[in-house]
């Protein structure tokens, strides 16, 4: 059996320790931008998900700058611990969906805080032009960046029904020129989409295994107030996990999962005063607790099943 520190999985935070010799604490932020499937470039309704805040629902105001939310974010932090080492997360809306000079800007703006180690940026594979690529190339050079794609899914149809507005051709080439400047990739899938069965969750994971993609947030689907899903979900209520169902779900696919991919998490917490379903997601603590005690229950870890060389 492998271990990562006394995790069963690679986790996050056994990274980051084993990397920079410590934990890295995020502080969520807010570029201000928007993103094309919401503007009406791609699309006006956005992912059938996505929150009104863009799925930044913890960053900070966009009415501030870059520097002042950093300021305030780091304060937050460091109410609770004596750290000196943080994440700079853009995760609101879409972050590279702006002008170059003006990625530039904030992004500069960002890592030229002594106390940031790493610039990671969450986006969609679609909004990432040879100009921005180009940028991030420099930005790498000067610290480390990540960039988050939310694929999801690589079913079609589930793909449709979430309107993410990207076909998986589009993911595939985001993910070589990422690779190509030498940025740490990290995707989301979300677990849980109405009508994915266990085995088309680990066809998506066994799609990924094959790339070269250097982290994964597994995380189940929250049904937001506000949010065309939630207008399905009360007409017609779909298959939401119990907690169990969900811990059993993520627990398989971690030992489906490659070794070397780092973990960066494994459940979500929405927001909530806008959460409607699993309420029982927003327990954060018990739900990490009940994964970590059933992998040790089940003996699972990362990359049990694993077969090395994916077909
Ligand atoms: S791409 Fe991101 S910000 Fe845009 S609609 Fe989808 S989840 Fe929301």
């Amino acid at each position: 059996m492998r271990r990562w520190g006394e995790k069963r999985y690679n986790s996050l935070d056994y990274y980051c320790k084993t990397t920079y010799g410590e934990k890295l604490y995020k502080v969520v932020l807010n570029g201000g931008m928007s993103c094309p499937n919401r503007d009406g470039t791609i699309g006006v309704g956005g992912c059938i998900f996505c929150s009104a805040q863009g799925s930044g629902d913890f960053a900070g105001s966009p009415e501030q700058t870059i520097t002042q939310q950093l300021i305030r974010g780091k304060d937050q932090l460091k109410q609770k611990r004596p750290i000196h080492s943080f994440i700079a997360y853009f995760q609101a809306f879409t972050n590279t969906y702006g002008s170059v000079e003006y990625l530039r800007h904030i992004f500069m703006e960002a890592i030229a805080d002594p106390e940031v180690r790493i610039l990671s940026i969450a986006t969609r594979p679609d909004c990432l032009g040879d100009d921005v690529l180009e940028l991030l190339a420099e930005l790498n050079q000067i610290k480390p960046v990540w960039v988050e794609l939310g694929l999801q899914t690589i079913h079609t149809s589930t793909a449709a029904y979430i309107r993410r507005g990207y076909t998986l051709d589009v993911f595939d080439r985001a993910v070589s020129g990422l690779r190509r400047i030498g940025v740490d990739v990290i995707v989301h899938v979300i677990l849980g989409l109405p009508g994915e069965d266990s085995a088309q969750i680990a066809d998506t994971l066994h799609y990924l295994n094959r790339m070269d993609i250097q982290g994964i947030k597994l995380q189940m689907l929250h049904v937001l107030k506000g949010t065309d899903l939630a207008a399905d979900y009360q007409a017609h209520p779909f298959w939401i996990p119990s907690m169990e169902e969900y811990v059993e779900l993520v627990s398989t696919c971690i030992a489906q999962l490659r070794p070397d991919i780092v973990v960066h998490r494994i459940t979500g917490d929405g927001p909530s005063d806008l959460l409607i379903a699993p309420v029982w997601s927003s327990s954060k603590r018990t739900v990490l607790n009940n994964i970590n005690k059933y992998l040790k229950e089940q003996d699972i870890w990362q990359g049990k099943f694993y077969a090395g060389k994916e077909s």
